[in-house]
């Protein structure tokens, strides 16, 4: 087994340091998984919470995950949800949607999640939008730990969270040296979020991702202290994909027109009711 490691871009998003684990140059997808950002973790107090304002989607499902805090999800088809650690937010943007991400105005402590993002493919992506909120989770008991999946299935266990191509996203929580069956035919790669672990020798902590590429029956990982790490997983996404700022497409024109309906604030992505300003796009750089 071979793994690739990366190492993670630091960025600001909502006021919350985020670590980017993809996509990466050269390496944008695992499976139809296009986009991992870990927050925090960071304060929530009276004066500073996640604050992201209203901002648009096409093409995309956003996955959001916390291990602590909690947050508040609002979006264009109405929808309004706290969100707490074991409990999964997702959101399928299709032809259009915009969303904010909120505190809850209640909850103080520490808020530490990771937000990622799923590819839609061509049956799906210029379809309606939708919301799923999954307040209980299947969880597998493991050798080392217990594994939680967001989405997909693991050995027989299934999410009941949409998904619109063959994948998997699991949490594993891991206090000693854990093996797990994976699918040759799926493409994977960790997201280790808190602790410390290694695959064939190689270390993996917060602010990498290690690629483990297709071909693999079991993961083999050695624990060194008590760790969450997030598996993705998915058939290797064979459609070309154009991502630019909050879009999934796969053309310049595709992303010129969304860039221009929500400038104009035309009726495509609809109304977000948050106190937050709305995010301005910039234009695409080869506008
Ligand atoms: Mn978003």
């Amino acid at each position: 087994m071979s793994i690739e490691v990366s190492d993670s871009r630091e960025q600001t998003v909502g006021g919350f340091t985020v670590r980017r684990a993809l996509p990466r140059r050269g390496r944008r997808t695992v499976g139809a998984w296009c986009f991992a950002d870990h927050m925090g973790p960071a304060d929530v107090t009276e004066g500073s919470g996640l604050d992201v304002g209203p901002h648009p989607h096409m093409g995309l499902q956003t996955v959001t995950w916390l291990l602590d805090g909690q947050a508040l999800h609002k979006d264009s088809l109405g929808s309004e949800q706290v969100i707490s650690p074991g409990q999964l937010n997702l959101m399928t943007a299709g032809n259009a949607v915009a969303h904010a991400e909120e505190a809850t105005g209640q909850y103080r402590g520490t808020l530490e999640g990771i937000q990622l993002w799923i590819a839609q493919p061509e049956a799906t992506r210029n379809g309606a939008a939708a919301f799923e909120h999954h307040a209980e989770l299947p969880q597998v008991e493991l050798d080392g730990g217990m594994a939680t999946v967001l989405v997909g299935e693991h050995e027989g266990l299934a999410s009941p969270a949409r998904h619109d191509t063959p994948l998997v996203g699991m949490d594993l929580d891991l206090r000693q040296r854990t093996h797990l069956p994976l699918r040759a035919d799926f493409e994977y790669a960790l997201i280790v979020m808190r602790g410390s672990v290694a695959v064939s020798g190689e270390k993996l902590v917060p602010g990498t991702l290690g690629h483990l590429g297709t071909g693999l029956d079991e993961l083999d990982v050695e624990v060194a202290e008590a760790s969450r790490v997030i598996l993705l997983g998915g058939e290797p996404f064979g459609e070309p994909l154009m991502m630019w700022w909050n879009f999934v497409a796969r053309s310049r024109a595709e992303i010129d027109a969304a860039y221009a309906s929500w400038r104009d604030q035309d009726d495509r992505f609809g109304t977000v009711r948050s106190s937050l300003p709305l995010i301005p796009a910039d234009p695409p750089f080869w506008q």
